[in-house]
């Protein structure tokens, strides 16, 4: 099963880099079941997909390792939600109402409370999806405001991507901007604090960068499967 030592190096090199209270989220989309139980053998638990297809096939295939915490950070098509909403430990990238409001409707189906986080649109690309930052108060006001109706999420947080750049000053300026925005939301009083305490940011490139701006959660893909095969 563990074909490359290198795993271990990979994931130890990362962990000794995490701050205190950041959580390594394994990016295993592209890579295959071998590759996650690899990776699964070095005590890495949570593992993220991007697409539904690829992260219900992997779901089914790694059952009984029931201790694995998958989370979703991809585009999520509303018509999909009811293929992970029975196991799904944390979605990452809700970025509408509509959206949330069928992960209510699929959560309660399955007797579930799913984590969420609110995707924010910072990075400068067009293509990048998620939240305007100067609509994201109001959404938090507005799923607060509402909380009888979603008894089966809990809002956690916030999640972003910084723009794919070298350009580091670009990167912190960015990552700067959804700290001040998540630290005044939790200011607010329009939402637990204890609740809403999760800021998913940085990536292979960038996570170093992200912790200094509060990151809890950072999604490396690349920089553990390196070598390991893709599907
Ligand atoms: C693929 C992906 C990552 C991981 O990127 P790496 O550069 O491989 O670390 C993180 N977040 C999201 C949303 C992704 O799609």
């Amino acid at each position: 099963m563990s074909q490359s030592p290198n795993i271990a190096t990979r994931l130890a090199n990362i962990r000794e880099t995490l701050k205190d209270g950041v959580r390594l989220v394994a990016v295993s989309k592209y890579h295959s079941i071998d590759a996650i139980t690899s990776v699964y053998e070095y005590s890495q638990r949570i593992f993220a997909e991007s697409r539904v297809q690829e992260l219900v096939q992997k779901y089914e295939a790694l059952k009984d390792k029931k201790d694995i915490k998958w989370h979703f950070i991809g585009h999520l098509q509303r018509n999909k939600v009811k293929y992970i909403a029975e196991f799904i430990d944390l979605i990452h990238s809700v970025d509408s109402i509509k959206l949330l409001d069928e992960i209510e409707k699929q959560a309660s189906k399955y007797k579930r409370i799913i984590p969420v986080l609110l995707e924010l649109k910072i990075a400068q690309e067009s293509t990048k999806s998620g939240i305007e930052p100067k609509g994201l108060i109001e959404i938090v006001q507005y799923i607060n405001d509402n909380k009888l109706k979603y008894k089966h999420i809990i809002l956690r947080g916030i999640m972003a991507m910084g723009s794919n750049t070298n350009n580091t000053e670009q990167i912190r300026k960015e990552f700067l901007e959804v700290q001040n925005l998540f630290n005044k939301i939790r200011s607010l009083n329009i939402i637990d604090k204890k609740e809403f305490c999760e800021l998913s940011m940085g990536m292979s490139s960038d996570y170093l960068i992200a912790m200094e701006y509060g990151a809890t959660l950072v999604r490396i893909g690349s920089s553990i499967f390196q070598d390991i095969d893709h599907i």
